[in-house]
């Protein structure tokens, strides 16, 4: 039997890996996280001095990045990269933006692709991204684009940062959304948007339990719980 797919994209700091989580837990589903994906690749060229913009020398460096998606016996997703946990190194602000360069080489992309679809084709899942519903699963059985204004999500992503005891301010946090949200949408290579078949959810003026309800409403009336 073919398994059920979840996409779930949208810009950063839309709150999807927290609800992505929750709700995967709830249904019982895989949940893949792929912006990791691009933070290993980010990550590996922070650490060997190679400017993110720089195509030829990021592409030079795929082969050398063997990537594991895991899971702890908590269903917690954790990424290994040449035999390191870098689950909690890829999370540094710094490799956001290396993360957001370097998704824009399509080799990039290619590299990382077949191993989102290895995922949908093993599990259930729900998948978060940007291009999920529009590029890696064009076929989910349901696709839904978050999203949330500009001061929300970087609200958001400051506190999730300064809990982690990271040292920032929301302005460089919000500045930082900027420059992301044009690189991922401005993008000539799976820019984020929302798939024409999307459901579009505005988080702005919803909590999160909020927007919780509202996404596992949507995947139970859809006839996707297992
Ligand atoms: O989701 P997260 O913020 O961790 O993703 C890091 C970066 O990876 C994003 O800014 C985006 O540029 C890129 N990304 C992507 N396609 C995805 C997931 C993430 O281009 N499916």
């Amino acid at each position: 039997m073919k398994n059920i797919s979840v996409a779930l994209d949208g810009p950063a700091g839309a709150g999807k890996s927290t609800l992505a989580k929750k709700t995967a837990e709830h249904f019982g589903f895989f949940y893949v996280d792929t912006g990791a994906l691009y933070r290993c690749v980010g990550l590996f060229a922070f650490r060997n001095n190679i400017t993110s913009k720089d195509k030829e020398d990021v592409c030079a460096l795929l082969p050398q990045i063997v990537i594991e998606m895991m899971y702890d016996d908590s269903g917690i997703q954790r990424m290994v990269m040449c035999g390191e946990d870098v689950t909690d190194a890829i999370r540094a602000p710094e490799i956001s933006n290396y993360a957001s360069d370097v998704s824009a080489i399509p080799e990039v992309r290619d590299f990382l692709l077949s191993m989102q679809r290895e995922m949908a084709v093993k599990y259930n899942v729900l998948m978060d991204g940007r291009d999920i519903g529009t590029v890696v699963l064009p076929d989910a059985d349901l696709k839904i684009f978050i999203t949330a204004d500009v001061d929300a999500r970087a609200n958001r992503r400051y506190l999730e940062l300064v809990a982690r005891g990271v040292d920032t301010t929301f302005e460089d946090v919000r500045a930082d959304m900027i420059i992301r949200d044009k690189n991922d949408s401005e993008r000539d290579v799976a820019p984020l948007r929302a798939a024409d078949d999307a459901v579009i959810l505005d988080t702005t003026n919803l909590n999160f339990e909020e927007s919780f309800i509202a996404i596992c409403d949507l995947i139970s009336s859809a006839g996707l719980s297992t």
